[in-house]
């Protein structure tokens, strides 16, 4: 009889005396009643996924779902046929341990009734009545234990719909100096790789700015998706790898920002891992939250309780940044963030909503060429020879050779060889002689101390590779100058120390 062989196979996976799981019993004749039972876990197993269960013949019949129950009828999820389960297992939920069969934590995740219009052995078409889960699905066979899961009603939420997959973040304004007045908001800011992250059935999809796909560098970050389960977001931060002293260290982070082999990636993230440091929400379960004003948006994403071993949810300050302007002084960080409270999100602009104020002068350049050192570094790279785009003209900034260390160094000789040009590409500024040039292609963040009156930077230090910006986009950060009222004006102002 097939049902009981079924349930031997069941049992022949446990040990009964190791995992928690009901026992297999004899398949039992189910009381008649009008609708069947069902009930969908959330296994956090090796690989996330969940298990839809129908009640059949006195056992669940059971597929494994990896994205979870579709919502959408456009969009089918796989589904894979496992073993029957005991009755026992509609309520079962708990921890299975390390090493067994389906090792890991399985909880309810819905349950409920269900009414069968068909129950064939390739075709199962049946309308669930659960506390999440409602309307028409049909799974299908389409090979082996190889099967299709359906959603035949329309969306539950007909205004539920997907992210758009090319958001970019939203960037803050340079400010000469904190804004006084009530209405903002402050963070601290940090200095990594700022990142959307969508989650989506369980899997998180990391993007730096410049919109590249950067997942597979942090795999510690593929828990923060499974932590999320079936709920759809997207989330913006920043990854950051922070030093002993616990500062956030961009110097350490270029070292997993480069790494393309997979056995070399897993050892840094052992090694140097980072966090995602979350500080904003774009989308949440089908529904855009960018329309939302900061405050809804941070209160929904604090609600979501992001806070783990590699992602945290650090929380903002409302009133004067006080305290977060003294910490960041303290640790000596990058500055603050100074964010109304009433803004909305607007990707991929630089607003004046958003206000970032450093406690030392720092942006991007473009490298343009580089001169070879003296003493111990001839024939290889002693300074960089950077500038910014002043409208379609490369503009020289100066020098860099303080803070070029032996690793920059080849990684960068490296990223030059394959664009070494003849011509100059800097149209402004008086570039010195015997330079090598380059394309300008390569973005590094570097310190200094002011501008001088001809648009050349002071005692600039080497501070890392920016594989994550664009170099189109890096032009000379000028702060504005803040208003009494909060409100900003354009100016050029040095930026003061706080
Ligand atoms: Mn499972």
């Amino acid at each position: 009889m097939p049902r009981k062989r079924e349930l031997a196979e069941y049992e022949a996976k446990r040990d009964f005396g190791a995992t928690p799981e009901p026992p297999a019993r004899a398949a039992r004749r189910s009381p008649s009643r009008k609708a069947s039972r069902f009930v969908v876990q959330e296994h956090h197993a090796r690989s996330l996924h969940w298990d839809l269960r129908l009640e059949r013949d006195g056992v669940l019949a059971s597929w494994a779902v990896p994205k979870g129950i579709p919502v959408d009828p456009k969009h089918n999820h796989l589904a894979v046929r496992t073993e029957d389960h005991p009755l026992e297992y509609l309520t079962f939920q708990g921890e299975i341990p390390k090493g067994e069969y389906g090792g890991g934590s399985m909880g309810v995740w819905d349950r409920g009734t269900f009414e069968t219009e068909k129950f064939d052995d390739d075709e199962v078409m049946v309308t669930l009545h659960g506390e999440r889960v409602h309307g028409k699905y049909v799974l299908f066979r389409t090979r082996g234990n190889q099967w299709m899961i359906h959603r035949m009603d329309p969306p539950e939420d007909p205004d539920r719909h997907a992210p758009p997959n090319d958001l970019r973040p939203m960037l803050a304004t340079l400010a000469a100096q904190s804004p006084a007045g009530d209405g903002w908001a402050w963070e601290l800011k940090w200095d990594g790789i700022r990142a959307i992250g969508y989650v989506d059935g369980g899997r998180i999809r990391l993007v730096s700015r410049n919109g590249n796909d950067v997942t597979r560098r942090y795999p510690e970050l593929r828990r923060l998706g499974e932590e999320l389960g079936a709920r759809d977001v997207v989330l913006d931060g920043e990854i950051v790898a922070f030093d002993d002293s616990s500062r956030p260290s961009f110097e350490l982070l270029q070292r997993r920002m480069h790494v393309e082999s997979d056995s070399t990636i897993r050892r840094l993230a052992r090694e140097i891992p980072v966090a995602y440091v979350l500080f904003d929400l774009l989308w949440l379960d089908g529904h855009s939250t960018m329309e939302l004003p900061y405050a809804e948006r941070r209160k929904r994403l604090r609600d979501l309780e992001l806070n783990g071993a590699s992602w945290q949810t650090p929380p903002h300050e409302v009133g004067d940044g006080r305290a977060t302007t003294d910490v960041s002084l303290r640790f000596e960080l990058e500055g603050v963030v100074a964010k109304r409270l009433d803004s909305r999100y607007e990707p991929g602009r630089r607003s004046k909503a958003w206000l970032k104020i450093k406690n030392q002068l720092a942006q991007e350049f473009v490298v343009g060429g580089w001169q070879p050192g003296e003493k111990g570094r001839t024939g290889s790279i002693g300074s960089l020879l950077v500038g910014y785009n002043d409208g379609d003209v490369l503009h020289y900034a100066g020098k860099v050779g303080s803070g070029l260390s032996g690793a920059a160094i080849a990684e960068l000789e490296r990223l030059f060889s394959e664009h070494e040009r003849d011509d100059s590409p800097f149209g402004a500024g008086r570039v010195p002689k015997g330079v090598r040039f380059v394309d300008p292609v390569l973005v590094v963040e570097v310190r200094f101390t002011e501008w001088t009156a001809s648009g050349n930077i002071r005692h600039p230090s080497f501070l890392g590779i920016r594989s994550d910006k664009d170099p189109r986009e890096v032009v000379r950060e000028r702060p504005v100058e803040i208003g009494a009222n909060g409100d900003t004006m354009q100016g050029d102002a040095r930026v003061p120390r706080v």
